[in-house]
């Protein structure tokens, strides 16, 4: 069986294609970076952490992939970078290698989505690996539960991936299309 984030890679590389613009709305060690980069036109790529910015940079390089614009931004300003959108990405929580005080929050990550859900165009999907162990975790785990539950279903697609049997908090999976058509009734 696929883990959440083999599953998170699978959905958005069955739309993601050399004309897309996507965006990692969390850099972190720049590993969805680089896969975001192999498929895609141009990818806007955000992270509040300098460090992540150096490694992501190095691994693009090694890489030898120049289509990454590496942005030391919030997500939540990612409108004032990007116009429409293929497909985005988020991991929530902290980095495991940097300092775990700096996580991702509620509101912040609350605005990226809205905005992301808005900039999609349709066909467009955005994956959102959820890790919540740490402090203030569950809070935002819940946020984002209510913010992608309350999507209208004519517009937008949500489902979720979830391990039910493993201790320690697992991170799921979950993931948004916007509907190619609108759907009414
Ligand atoms: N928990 C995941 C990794 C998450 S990394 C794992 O274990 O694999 C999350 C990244 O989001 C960190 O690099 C952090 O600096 C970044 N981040 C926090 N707030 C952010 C924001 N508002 N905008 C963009 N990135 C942010």
């Amino acid at each position: 069986m696929k883990k959440p984030l083999e599953l998170a890679h699978d959905f958005l590389a069955e739309i993601i294609s050399k004309e897309d613009i996507v965006v990692d709305a969390t850099m972190g060690n720049g590993y969805d970076t680089l896969f975001l980069a192999r498929l895609a036109k141009q990818v806007y790529a955000f992270d509040i952490q300098e460090q992540a910015l150096e490694k992501t940079s190095l691994r693009l390089q090694e890489a030898g992939l120049a289509n990454v614009k590496l942005l030391l931004q919030g997500h939540e300003t990612v409108d004032q970078f990007v116009g429409e959108v293929k497909a985005a990405i988020f991991n929530l929580g902290y980095l495991p290698s940097a300092d775990k005080n700096i996580i991702t929050k509620p509101q912040t990550t609350i605005e990226a989505l809205e905005k992301l859900c808005r900039m999609l165009i349709k066909g467009g999907r955005i994956a959102i690996m959820i890790y919540y162990g740490h402090e203030g975790g569950d809070i935002e785990r819940d946020a984002v539960m209510d913010f992608v539950s309350q999507l209208p279903q004519q517009e937008y697609t949500a489902t979720i991936y979830r391990t039910l049997n493993q201790i320690n908090n697992p991170p799921f999976l979950v993931m948004i299309e916007k509907l190619e058509r609108y759907r009414h009734g």
